[in-house]
């Protein structure tokens, strides 16, 4: 889609420090990082969010956590831990409507909204 940032990053019509690239999974460095690492995770084929997904997907879908692990790895984050986020949908505070996950980590993240703080 020629009006999506992301999906001109993959076609490098955007700049952006890539940081993993295969046929069909690219990841960059996040331009405002919430943590010392914050690498986005994303798909080359265009969903506008996961809502977007279907059953011929899963393959993908499991391939990018494969992604997130590698990357885990390379960016010493595997000991210390980290988090994935998806965001969708305006509450849920997606900004880019190109599926990606965020691997956030290199600083404790304690806000932790899944258990309830914070909302
Ligand atoms: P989300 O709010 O989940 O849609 O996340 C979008 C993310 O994309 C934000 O964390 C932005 O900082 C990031 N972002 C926006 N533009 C760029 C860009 N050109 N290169 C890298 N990351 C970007
Ligand atoms: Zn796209």
């Amino acid at each position: 889609m020629s009006d999506c940032l992301f999906c001109n990053i993959i076609e490098k019509k955007a700049d952006a420090d890539i940081v993993y690239e295969d046929e069909d999974i690219i990841a960059f460095k996040d331009i405002n990082p919430v943590a010392p690492v914050h690498l986005l995770i994303v798909p080359r084929k265009h969903f506008d969010s996961i809502l977007s997904i279907g059953e011929e997907d899963a393959y993908l879908v499991g391939r990018l956590h494969l992604v997130v692990n590698k990357l885990a790895g390379e960016f010493g984050l595997q000991e210390r831990g980290f988090r994935i986020v998806i965001n969708c949908g305006e509450e849920g505070g997606q900004a880019v409507l190109h599926l990606h996950f965020h691997l956030i980590g290199g600083k404790p993240l304690y806000h932790n909204i899944a258990k309830g703080r914070g909302v």
